[in-house]
């Protein structure tokens, strides 16, 4: 019995059929992985940082095969499937160097002959990923975790259950033991059911709102640890002094990039009135130059969404916002899976792209009267991943930092991920970071050891 397909969204074609693991064999997989969670995690912390250089080594000998498969089953133009293997191959060999210092025992003085922090293994780390970066979702969490002597099982979005099958093969070719890193393909209520078996220690989503609330919500009931990455809204503030020729096309590819479909995006556009007129008229002539089309060409920047139906509820949110007043600049028109680069100007506070998070090629323009007024409008949401100011003023842009409360602020460049910083939100947009030191010490035990 077959029961879901995956299908590629730029020409429709069916690519595969695919069944649901049974409970019992989910059961084995996890069994497989507590079998193998004592070996596992008292291996010496250098060879499982040389097995994770190992995986940095395949992924850029395969960089063109996942890139093509990502392409296949989200419609992601290759090009940036390419830079998002290479970046997958960073964040690994980023903590093959660092991971034994960042997981050290930490010393600390008191009235003990000796006290010191030390970081152990949790066990089992269940994943819930989504489709939208299907490699890097991935390898950034499981980098740091599988490296501090954890295992993990991974639930993929069902639109990637190929990229899903790759990574999995990716670790064993590398070297690492059977049972170490495995997907299962399983619904919403068999992952309820594993959250809640004695074998499973934690667990971390990226995804929705609502499947954080759900998550969180069956963690909470069996007293697990989670981490949550949820959706953002962040705000690009463009002040009145921003140097748009410098920086127009950092501000354009922080909305279009992933062709409109990543948390992390500019997705409001907060512009002090002085600038305004110039910035709409460079924003949109720089939106206009992306090359739209056949995402497995390299030269496409925006392709297609990753489904049809995520580009109608996409085409909703325009629709309603519009309805209350917003004016369309550019776009707003859809054929199938794909929709055109869209630019809405006259945006209030109380319409859907301004409310809500807007997951595809839409950026809401939004004029303020001044740098306060900014701020404020910027501030004005239930997500909290991260805003960016663009201003050549730093002094006063720096003395901004504490009035915005996100979990990260960019000062003239565009909010995004680097294996060295901690990742991760406030608010609606979840908790835990991943990522940096931070990453490495979410799914340890921290144990206070004292001796006299
Ligand atoms: P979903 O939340 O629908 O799905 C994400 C993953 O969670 C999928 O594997 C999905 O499985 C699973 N899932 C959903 N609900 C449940 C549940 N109740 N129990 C168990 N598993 C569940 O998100 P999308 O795939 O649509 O991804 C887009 C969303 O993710 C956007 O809102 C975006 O902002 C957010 N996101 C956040 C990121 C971040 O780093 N903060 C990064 C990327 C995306 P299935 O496919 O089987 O439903």
């Amino acid at each position: 019995m077959k029961d879901y397909q995956s299908m590629n969204p730029y020409n429709g074609e069916i690519l595969e059929n695919y069944t649901l693991d049974s409970s019992s064999a989910i059961h084995n997989k996890l069994q497989k992985a507590l079998k193998i969670e004592a070996s596992w995690s008292t291996l010496e912390i250098e060879v499982r940082c040389q097995l994770l250089t190992k995986v940095a080594e395949l992924l850029i000998d395969r960089k063109e095969e996942y890139a093509t498969l990502m392409t296949k089953e989200m419609g992601k133009p290759i090009s940036q499937g390419i830079a998002e293997i290479e970046k997958c191959a960073w964040v690994c060999d980023f903590y093959a160097l660092n991971a034994e210092d960042l997981l050290a025992d930490e010393i600390i003085d008191t009235d003990a002959d000796e006290s010191f922090i030390s970081h152990d293994p949790l066990g089992c780390v269940l994943a819930v990923m989504p489709w939208n970066y299907p490699f890097w979702q991935v390898l950034r969490f499981a980098a740091p975790t599988l490296t501090a002597g954890n295992t993990a099982i991974l639930k993929h979005a069902k639109n990637v259950t190929g990229c899903s099958m790759a990574i999995e093969q990716l670790f064993l070719d590398a070297g690492y033991p059977e049972g170490c890193f495995q997907h299962i393909k399983a619904g919403h209520e068999e992952i309820e059911k594993l959250i809640a078996d004695d074998g499973i220690k934690a667990v971390t989503l990226t995804g929705s709102e609502k499947a954080g609330k759900s998550i969180a919500a069956t963690a909470g009931s069996n007293l697990k640890k989670s981490v949550l990455e949820l959706g953002g809204n962040n705000a690009c503030i463009v002040w009145e002094d921003a140097d748009l020729d410098q920086y127009i096309s950092t501000i354009a590819t922080a909305r279009m990039q992933n062709t409109g479909q990543s948390c992390i995006a500019a997705k409001r556009f907060i512009v002090c009135a002085d600038i305004y007129d110039a910035f709409l008229e460079k924003f949109t002539n720089q939106v206009t130059s992306f090359k739209v089309g056949d995402p497995i060409k390299e030269d496409t920047f925006i392709g297609v969404m990753a489904q049809e139906d995520l580009a109608e509820e996409l085409q909703k949110q325009v629709q309603d916002s519009i309805d209350l007043g917003a004016k369309v600049i550019l776009g707003n028109e859809r054929n199938g899976a794909y929709y055109s680069p869209t630019i809405l100007t006259n945006v209030t506070e109380d319409m859907p792209v301004f409310k809500e998070e807007t997951f595809g090629p839409v950026a809401a323009i939004i004029k303020v009267e001044n740098r306060e007024e900014a701020i404020k409008v910027a501030t004005n949401s239930r997500f909290g991943l991260g805003s960016m100011l663009f201003t050549q003023d730093v002094d006063n842009a720096m003395n901004m930092i504490s009035d915005i409360p996100d979990g990260a602020f960019f000062i003239n460049d565009m909010v995004k991920s680097d294996p060295r910083l901690p990742f991760g939100g406030t608010k609606a947009s979840g908790y835990g970071r991943e990522l940096s030191r931070e990453g490495i010490l979410e799914f340890v035990n921290k144990k206070t050891v004292y001796i006299k």
